[in-house]
């Protein structure tokens, strides 16, 4: 899937850079090919504009070579009518004759003489110049133009043209010449508009330059004879060319032409620099818009390509958080089954308790129960649904078992369907459960297990009594013939009887405490709480118990006088309990020790009872088992010491009901100090 979205995007991105090469490649091919177009226009126009001025210099020249010609003609008409005579000077003031145009008309005579001019002349034989000889070798029948000669009166260049002047009969009877000022020619460059490089020639079949004109200067008698532009002209006559100057080695478009009757040629040319002007501004302007356009394609595609890239990561991210979704819900799924899988469990385990698990709201409304629910309370699951505790423990008062404590177990009276009541152990805890507490009961029918107890009861008790009486019995009898009642008995026999005498009197103590806590586990011990002086049991527990202390060489001594207090205590149990604490602490003392009873007034108006020994003191594993039944310390202290492990058992649970608290401290190998607390009675 990801791999999919991955290979889109990348095809969409290659798709997209292809399409924007393409439009690159369009844009500068069209551009080429625009410019090339537009060149090939410019070189076109440019090259008609060249024909079309050499069209017009050509029309001036012929104009000009006629108007040259008719001079001569003119003058060669005269000159055969008049002679010598013929007055050549007036006719040109006169204008019959264009002065302008000609630098100087004159007559040569058959030898070659320079014969009439309107300029001031001296005798010159002009027989070896060119444009003479070609008339006295033959006659052309038409005028011939010298190549630019420069004048040697004048110092100016002209350009000779001259009609030979013939006898009646044909015979050579003169020249007529007229000299032409080149740049006459060639003066039509100013009007047109050439360019800068531009040019105007006339050149004759020899190659040589008659007039040349650039932007620069007015030249004669360069030779083309070399050039291509010559050779094309000779060639062809007329045409069109691209070609490189011989004069000034510039490129130009050429347009020739021959002057038609004369041996003569012009050329207009535009420079191609000129040419290509326009199209080199409209190029920069094409390429400017190119190189625009590109820049917005090329940044449209980078900014689409970024976009690509980016909802590429923003699709993989997509794709990674489904992923990791579908993971997540595949863990959730495999966690729900395991959840079920569990709850299934403890469902099982719950329905097959032996114990009533009943869930309910903070008011004691029945929210779920299991199977022994149901059998205890011998309701069906649609009698239990929606029933209040109440209706099943009455004598609870009403919102009262949800103060039991989880833990403490607690013993009710159950009310099963059809109203028969009995004995139920509960035990509650508080959960909170979203936002709401409930409470889990469990409940357990004691019915049976009261039953045992009741059995077992009876059956110490009447043990209890059955033993305890012939024990009084034979515990009189010993102690009357160790009196020596029944004479003075032999020294073994004396000991042997004290030590049966002794023994039962541990007997006696068993078995009292024996039916002690029998009592106290059925709640049969029935106490007379009266307030007595502080004072008064303490000094009696003392004197009782120093016998016993005596017997063991320690010494019982008071710490401190006992402050004048009352307390609220059953006598007889107090010395019990007293009895208890002193007989432990002389037990474990070593010979020659004194045992302390402390008294001191607590905060609260408690008084606490010390008795304490510098025996060996209670070891750590101990202690938290040293007020359960039948427990000691050491088991051999049972013989060494005497004692069943049920002293402490009975001491707390007698000093409990009669509203105080027991306790001890200890120190290895430095002691121990049991104590008592009893509330102060203020009456
Ligand atoms: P017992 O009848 O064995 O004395 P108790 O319940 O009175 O039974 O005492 C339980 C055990 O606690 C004793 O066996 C003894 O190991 C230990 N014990 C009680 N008092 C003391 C004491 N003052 N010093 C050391 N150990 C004591």
């Amino acid at each position: 899937m990801e791999l999919l979205a991955k290979n889109r995007n990348r095809d969409a991105r290659v798709g997209l850079s292809l399409f924007s090469l393409l439009l690159l490649a369009y844009i500068w091919g069209s551009t080429y090919y625009q410019l090339l177009d537009a060149k090939n226009e410019a070189i076109q126009t440019a090259q008609k504009d060249a024909r079309n001025y050499a069209r017009t210099i050509e029309e001036h020249t012929i104009r000009t070579l006629q108007t040259a010609d008719q001079a001569a003609l003119f003058v060669s008409e005269h000159y055969l009518v008049s002679g010598l005579r013929f007055d050549l000077l007036s006719y040109m003031k006169s204008g019959i004759i264009l002065g302008d145009i000609l630098n100087q008309v004159s007559i040569v005579d058959q030898k070659g003489e320079l014969a009439l001019s309107n300029l001031p002349m001296k005798k010159t034989n002009l027989a070896d110049r060119e444009h003479i000889r070609v008339h006295m070798e033959k006659d052309l029948g038409q005028l011939f133009v010298s190549k630019p000669v420069l004048g040697r009166i004048s110092q100016k260049w002209s350009l000779q043209m001259t009609r030979r002047i013939n006898h009646a009969d044909g015979s050579f009877n003169g020249v007529a010449v007229v000299s032409v000022d080149p740049f006459y020619f060639t003066r039509f460059y100013d009007e047109i508009n050439l360019g800068k490089h531009g040019t105007v020639t006339m050149f004759g079949e020899d190659g040589i330059v008659r007039a040349r004109r650039d932007g620069k200067s007015a030249e004669v008698g360069q030779d083309l004879s070399k050039g291509m532009i010559f050779k094309a002209a000779l060639a062809n006559g007329s045409g069109d060319m691209r070609s490189t100057s011989v004069v000034d080695g510039k490129e130009r478009l050429f347009s020739y032409r021959k002057i038609k009757n004369y041996p003569l040629y012009v050329a207009a040319a535009i420079g191609i620099e000129d040419a290509l002007a326009p199209y080199q501004t409209r190029k920069i302007e094409a390429l400017r818009l190119s190189l625009i356009a590109s820049l917005l394609i090329i940044a449209f595609s980078v900014f689409v390509i970024a976009m690509v890239g980016r909802l590429q990561r923003s699709e993989q991210h997509a794709l990674s958080a489904n992923a990791a979704k579908t993971s997540l819900l595949h863990d959730l799924e495999l966690q729900k089954d395991e959840l079920k899988a569990s709850s299934d469990r403890l469902d099982t385990i719950v329905q097959n308790a032996a114990d009533a698990i009943i869930t309910t709201n903070d008011r004691g409304d029945i929210e779920s129960f299991n199977h022994s629910a149901e059998s205890i309370f011998a309701c069906s699951a649609k009698d239990l649904l929606g029933r209040n505790m109440q209706q099943l423990t009455p004598t609870l008062q009403a919102g009262s078992w949800k103060l039991l404590e989880a833990g403490v177990l607690g013993v009710v009276e159950g009310v099963r369907n059809g109203g028969a009541v009995f004995p139920l152990e509960i035990t509650t805890s508080k959960v909170h459960v979203l936002g709401q507490d409930k409470f889990i009961l469990i409940a357990r029918d004691i019915t049976e297990r009261r039953k045992v107890e009741r059995l077992q009861q009876e059956f110490v008790s009447t043990v209890s009594h059955e033993l305890r009486t012939p024990l009084t019995a034979i515990r009189g009898s010993l102690g009357l013939v160790a009196g020596g009642v029944t004479g003075v008995l032999p020294v073994q026999a004396a000991t042997l009887v004290k030590m049966a005498y002794t023994n039962t009197e541990r007997l006696t103590q068993l078995i009292n405490d024996l039916l002690d806590v029998q009592k106290l586990e059925s709640g049969l011990l029935s106490l007379t709480q009266v307030s007595c002086n502080l004072a008064k049991l303490i000094d009696e527990a003392r004197d009782v118990n120093q016998a016993f202390a005596t017997r063991l060489e320690v010494n019982i001594a008071l710490h401190n006088p006992t402050p004048d207090v009352q307390v609220n205590v059953d006598a007889g149990r107090f010395q019990q309990v007293m009895a208890n604490l002193l007989s432990n602490a002389c037990k474990y003392s070593n010979q020659g020790d004194t045992v302390m009873i402390a008294t001191k007034l607590l905060a609260s108006d408690r008084i606490r009872i010390a008795v304490s020994d510098r025996g060996p003191g209670i070891s750590e594993e101990f202690r938290e088992r040293i007020f359960q039944k039948f427990s000691q310390q050491d088991s051999s202290d049972t013989k060494a010491k005497g004692g069943s492990g049920l002293g402490l058992s009975i001491s707390k649970a007698i000093v409990n009901q009669m509203g105080g608290e027991i306790g001890y401290h200890s120190t290895i190998g430095e002691g121990s100090s049991f104590y008592v607390d009893f509330p102060v009675y203020s009456g």
